[in-house]
């Protein structure tokens, strides 16, 4: 067993989950009405380790709730996956933006978005997906195997849903997004010229898959396996795919927190502002919070504190041994 004594695991992780609870700072996103309704006072954790086991914390663990940008390190895998470094390469880069995750600016040099973890990147990661479908099929089409490789990453168990109404608010108010989707077509043009509207659609349909944080735990223990899933034992991607979404993530998932997050935590991890998060600890475990409340980076206040008090008591920063 990667963590052998998860008795005791699990009652500090109780220790932690519940000295978290009382935080209160930040706000819901309230760009949209259902994301700003959801109650504020929900909490949940859920681990898995790369051995499958598993627990959950808190009621709000089977509530639930919309991926947002936790769906960006997935599409941009499944693009790296189809299409290799090089092409990728060609459209994002990976650096760090040292912008907010809504940012319009590009590489001044390249006109590429600086990485796929903010909206820019993972529009054009949802470009080069649908680009690599025939014209004809439809974004519905395309968010659907989306949704089959989380429902892979989650074991296969476990329901992977679509919010119709966080898909239509999101297009009534995605006039920031149309901004970055114009602004990439109009610069360097898009990866064979796939239709604007169908990248802006495919990007929305990314957020907008449902997901529950004990199945997120699970793809997220995927990924700390190597791409391997450890309920099914099934190769959602290969290692060399999951090596460079990890260091990107590293990099950029938590947007213009990810230096303090990379030098307090020191975890691959990556947030949504419905305020999921997505932790990896590579080799031993994966886990997933939800609490509604952000700072103002935009990551899950409880999220975080979580992950300082794990890395307090548990050697788990990615160079914690040295
Ligand atoms: N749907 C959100 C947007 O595009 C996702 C952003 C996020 O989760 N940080 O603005």
């Amino acid at each position: 067993l990667v963590i052998p004594n998860w008795k005791t695991f699990v009652t500090d992780m109780k220790y932690h989950f519940q000295q978290v609870e009382p935080l209160q700072d930040g706000a819901n996103a309230s760009y949209i009405p259902v994301l700003q309704q959801a109650d504020p006072e929900q909490w949940a954790l859920s681990i898995c380790s790369i051995d499958g086991q598993r627990v959950s914390l808190g009621e709000a663990h089977l509530v639930p709730h919309t991926l947002q940008s936790v769906s960006k390190p997935v599409t941009y895998a499944m693009a790296l996956h189809r299409e290799g470094e090089a092409f990728m390469e060609e459209w994002i880069d990976v650096e760090p933006a040292g912008r907010p995750f809504n940012t319009q600016d590009l590489d001044p040099d390249t006109q590429r978005p600086f990485n796929a973890s903010i909206n820019s990147g993972a529009i054009m990661a949802a470009g080069i997906l649908a680009s690599g479908f025939s014209s004809s099929v439809n974004w519905k089409h395309i968010v659907d195997q989306v949704r089959k490789t989380w429902y892979e990453l989650c074991g296969n168990d476990l329901d992977i849903g679509f919010s119709d109404v966080t898909f239509e608010s999101e297009k009534e108010t995605a006039y920031n997004n149309f901004a970055i989707a114009y602004n990439l077509k109009g610069r360097k043009g898009l990866p064979r010229n796939v239709d604007l509207h169908t990248m802006l659609d495919v990007y929305l349909g990314c957020c907008s898959i449902e997901i529950t944080t004990e199945a997120l735990s699970v793809a997220a223990a995927t990924l700390a396996n190597g791409g391997i899933c450890p309920i099914t034992g099934k190769e959602v991607f290969p290692a060399s795919v999951v090596r460079t979404v990890l260091s990107e993530i590293m990099m950029c998932g938590m947007y213009n927190q990810a230096g303090h997050f990379a030098v307090e935590v020191g975890l691959p991890a990556k947030s949504g502002v419905s305020g999921a998060l997505m932790v990896i600890v590579p080799n031993v475990f994966g886990f997933a919070t939800f609490s509604p409340r952000l700072n103002s980076k935009g990551n899950s206040v409880r999220g975080v504190a979580f992950c300082r008090r794990l890395v307090d008591s548990y050697r788990v920063h990615v160079f914690e041994t040295l």
